[in-house]
Formats: structure tokens, sequence, C-alpha cells
């Protein structure tokens, strides 16, 4: 039901009753009850065409906030949503290199990033950290993920979600958007790995084992580069941030004109930004990957039938246009619904907090929809 609202923006009692077959009687009190806990509230009245004015609802932003902090390489993001997947607070921090205690570290940062956005104790639903996906033959990555939470929950009180970085980054694209539950809608999530996110019935789809997306390991070449996962010519051998700077790392000419030699992140931006500024190497290098990428989106779109597709992540946050053009173009000549109907591709606005952000949405999520969350105790 607060699904049907958030995507609606406003909406009357009537039209749930028509959207969710459910009776007036019900719409009625389902309505009270999520008044009386603050998540929903009128807003104001529209005409009607039997002449009485309907009263809409719309959902209430302040009336419970999500935290999601994403464990990145180098740094933790850390961000605070309302209802509606409002970014209300955010704040990078970078983090200590072996990191001992981490939990007593998390908790302390929640506590503070709280206090500080002056969130209401009773408001905030809880916690969901994120991080890349289980690297495979490192299962260890999971396990650890997993004892963290129990770890940060015993010491902050409200419940703590765990979730891989992609799926996160697509629920919060999701929500945020408003798309509409009845959309299948799917996110790429483009970093040192390449992940993806799809969402269904306003649900992430999961797996069997929280690991549904792995689009890095999707193969583009029987006959290509050898991969860790034990399969031959993956994508992420080929268009992840990692591959596109070793690709213009073993080119002379960028290689004299780019400073590359730090890290792979600063590496990647500075390829990123000569192309969108107009070099015409760096350009080939990242049109490449993302000749690469949209191969492997075509197998995603046309396995699941997608209607809209958000490319996302720090791959994508200063060069993103030349993914998207590359990605729409290919996508149109082959997509195998492409006469049916659209596909949408955009780009997401906040690349790089996006895993941040669906984090937070999660939580969110779980609090006023939890129907949606198979596995919320996760
Ligand atoms: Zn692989």
């Amino acid at each position: 039901m607060v699904d049907v609202v958030r995507s609606a923006v406003t909406i009357s009692r009537g039209e749930l009753a028509a959207l969710t077959g459910l009776t007036q009687p019900s719409i009625s009190n389902i309505v009270r009850d999520l008044m009386t806990d603050g998540i929903v509230h009128e807003i104001g009245q529209a005409g009607s065409a039997h002449g009485r004015p309907r009263r809409l609802i719309a959902i209430n932003p302040a009336s419970r906030f999500g935290v999601g902090f994403h464990l990145g390489p180098e740094t933790l993001t850390c961000v605070a949503v309302d209802v509606t997947g409002g970014v209300v607070g955010r704040e990078v921090v970078p983090r200590a290199p072996g990191e001992i205690r981490p939990a007593d570290r998390l908790a302390r940062r929640f506590t503070d990033f709280t206090r500080c956005l002056d969130l209401p104790p009773e408001r905030v639903e809880g916690l969901a950290i994120v991080a890349p996906t289980v690297v495979p033959g490192r299962p260890d990555t999971a396990a650890a993920l997993t004892g963290l939470r129990a770890e940060v929950a015993e010491r902050i009180g409200v419940p703590v979600l765990v979730e891989n970085d992609a799926a996160a980054a697509a629920l919060g694209e999701f929500w945020s958007r408003r798309v509409s539950r009845e959309q299948a809608f799917g996110c790429v999530y483009l970093s040192t790995g390449i992940g993806a996110g799809i969402v269904f019935g306003g649900a992430l789809y999961r797996g069997a084992s929280f690991d549904a997306g792995e689009l890095s390991h999707v193969s583009i070449d029987y006959a290509g580069r050898p991969c860790p996962c034990g399969n031959l010519g993956c994508v992420e051998q080929y268009a992840s941030t990692a591959a596109t700077v070793t690709a213009a790392r073993d080119d002379p000419g960028l290689r004299a004109r780019l400073s590359l030699d730090g890290s792979e992140a600063a590496a990647y931006d500075a390829i990123a930004r000569a192309a969108v500024n107009g070099d015409p190497e760096a350009y080939a290098v990242l049109d490449r990957a993302a000749e690469h990428l949209s191969m492997a989106a075509t197998s995603m779109v046309n396995l699941l039938d997608l209607g809209r597709l958000v490319l996302t992540g720090p791959g994508v946050a200063l060069a993103g246009s030349i993914y998207a053009r590359r990605m729409r173009a290919h996508l149109e000549r082959t997509a195998h619904a492409r006469h049916r109907h659209t596909l949408t591709v955009e780009l997401s606005a906040q690349p790089r907090d996006a895993a941040g952000i669906g984090a937070a949405v999660l939580v969110v999520q779980a609090a006023v929809a939890p129907d949606h969350t198979p596995g919320g105790d996760r």
C-alpha cells in the first residue's frame, strides 16, 4: 500500500481501491492506521467527476528515516534518507587501513551521524551496511559481513541489514525515482566489478543466496580472457573500471598524457575526465568498455524483459553519458523486445552515492513496506 502511494506521489482513497483491488472500507482502515503511524498524511483536495472533492493522501517524508553505510575500498559513505528516498544527510569518511574492531567504529559513526543530523531516535528505523559482492573463491567476505551485522546491531539497538552494493543501489534508484512496481526495473552498477540489481513487483530480486545480479561474470566471449571465477570472457575482464584502467595504462600515448600511476580510482577518474574533455584516445578506451558492457546488458535485458534500466555506480560518475549513449544505441539494435515496448536507459543522478542511498532506502522499505523485503531479518 505504501509502495502504491509512494509511486503515485498523491492519490485518493478511491484511486487506491481501484489500483489495489481492495474494497473502499478496507482502504479506509489501512489509510487510517498509516495516518495514525504518521507514515501518510492528507495534503489537500482535488475535484472529482461526481462533484464531491476527493481528499488526497501522500507519504509524510519525515515520518521515518533510514541510514545506509557503504563500505568502499577506501571510504565509508554514510547516507540518511526520508521515507520517499530523499537524502537528508551525507558524509564520506576515510576508512582506516587494517581497521581493528570495525563494529565499534561503525556503531560510533551511526550514533554521531544521526545525532549531527538531529534525527529523532524513535524515527530512525535502522542501518543497512552494503559492500561489494562476494568474490568467487573467497566466501569469507559474506560471513564477515553477516558477523559484522550482529555485532553492530547489538551496539546500536536498532535493526541492521546487510546487502551487496549493486542490489542496494537498484532499490535506491527504484524507490527515489518513484518507479511503479508494475515496471520490470534493473540497474547496472559499474565499479571495480560490475553488479546488477533487479526489482520486480516492488521487491529486490535476491536469488537463492543473495547473489542475484552477478553481471560481472556474464561471458561475452567464449574464447576470451580467463577470469578468476573459472569462466572465460567475463565482461568484468573488459568493462569494469579496473579493466579500463589496465587498458589505458597499456596505451603509451595515454600513459604519457595522463597521470595514471596513482590509485586505480584516481587513474579511472583521470581517463573519464580526459574523455569528456575531448581526448580521442581516452574516449576510445571508455567507448570500447561501454560497448562490451552493452553486450552484457543485452543479455540481462533479454533474460528479464526489462522496461527500464538505470546506469549507476562510481564508474559512471564523470563520463556516464558515454556509457548511456553507447548502451542506448546497442539496445535499440539488439534488445529482443524492442518492437513490443520501449526500453528506457537512464543515468543515475548520484552515481557515487547510489549504493549508500540504496542502503538507507532498504531500511525505509523494510520499515514501511515489509512484505517487499523477503529475508528482511538478514
Ligand atoms: Zn568471471
